[in-house]
């Protein structure tokens, strides 16, 4: 980010998502898809609302959830909920991914749908079950916090 015209055009992009998206525009929802946006990774609110504030000036915690609700229900963002964790936002990219928790740090990070489209995994049910899309959380140890392997 530099000088203050480098802002106009992501405030433009945002604001045309939302309008797409049949919302309408308003500050704070500019401000929370645009911190959202900046970011490839996968955010809880507080995180979202301290970002979005340096976009916006004040933005309540109450408002903030309304927003994350308000862009999640219109497809702009995916809210992961994973035990133990606060909720967890991203840009929705319709690319049908899982994710990996590590354990140890909590990190997550992104994990490619198995096979390109939703539901990506066939589980065993009857039939006339319609299944519509799964959602994998693998969990395990991320690098830096696996134990290394002994030198030898
Ligand atoms: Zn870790
Ligand atoms: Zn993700």
């Amino acid at each position: 980010m530099t000088g203050a015209g480098a802002a106009d055009e992501p405030m433009a992009r945002a604001a045309a998502r939302l309008r797409t998206a049949g919302l309408r525009v308003t500050a704070p929802r500019m401000a929370v898809l645009m911190a959202v946006s900046d970011s490839s990774g996968h955010l809880d609110a507080d995180t979202l609302r301290e970002r979005a504030q340096r976009i916006t000036g004040r933005l309540s915690v109450q408002a903030t959830y309304n927003v994350l609700h308000a862009l999640t229900d219109a497809g702009l963002l995916r809210c992961t909920r994973i035990p133990g964790h606060p909720a967890r936002y991203e840009a929705e990219r319709h690319d049908n991914h899982h994710h990996f928790v590590c354990r140890g740090c909590g990190a997550i990070r992104d994990v490619e749908c198995t096979v390109g489209a939703a539901p990506c995994m066939e589980p065993r049910l009857p039939a006339r079950y319609d299944t519509q899309e799964a959602a994998v959380t693998f969990w395990g140890l991320c690098p830096g916090c696996a134990v290394p392997p002994p030198a030898s």
